[in-house]
């Protein structure tokens, strides 16, 4: 817990209430550093999902091209499977990063 001061009256407040009990402004460091812990979280997620989908892709080629010889059969649909979602889904995971990261600016 940390003391600040209060935007509209100055009086030292917690840094941790919502509303400043001396005139009821609206803490807005409180506001400010859950929105930024907020975005930093939802930030960390899109990266997991390009990352997760990244590996997806590249166990679909993997998956492909084991033991030398194109995928036939089953093995094939699930390397197509795997590789179509994972690109996909990892284009979808950039473009949420690049939105995510105007919006914050
Ligand atoms: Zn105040």
């Amino acid at each position: 817990m940390a003391l600040i001061q209060c935007p509209s009256c100055n009086k030292r407040i917690s840094s941790l209430v919502k509303t400043c009990p001396h005139c009821a402004q609206k803490n807005s460091a409180e506001n400010e550093s859950l929105n930024k812990i907020t975005h930093i979280k939802r930030s960390n997620q899109l990266m997991n999902q390009s990352f997760f989908a990244m590996t997806l892709f590249i166990a679909g080629v993997v998956i492909w091209f084991w033991g030398g010889e194109p995928a036939e059969g089953m093995r094939a649909n699930i390397a197509a499977i795997c590789s179509v979602f994972g690109f996909t889904g990892y284009l979808i995971a950039r473009v949420r990063i690049v939105l995510h990261k105007r919006k914050s600016v």
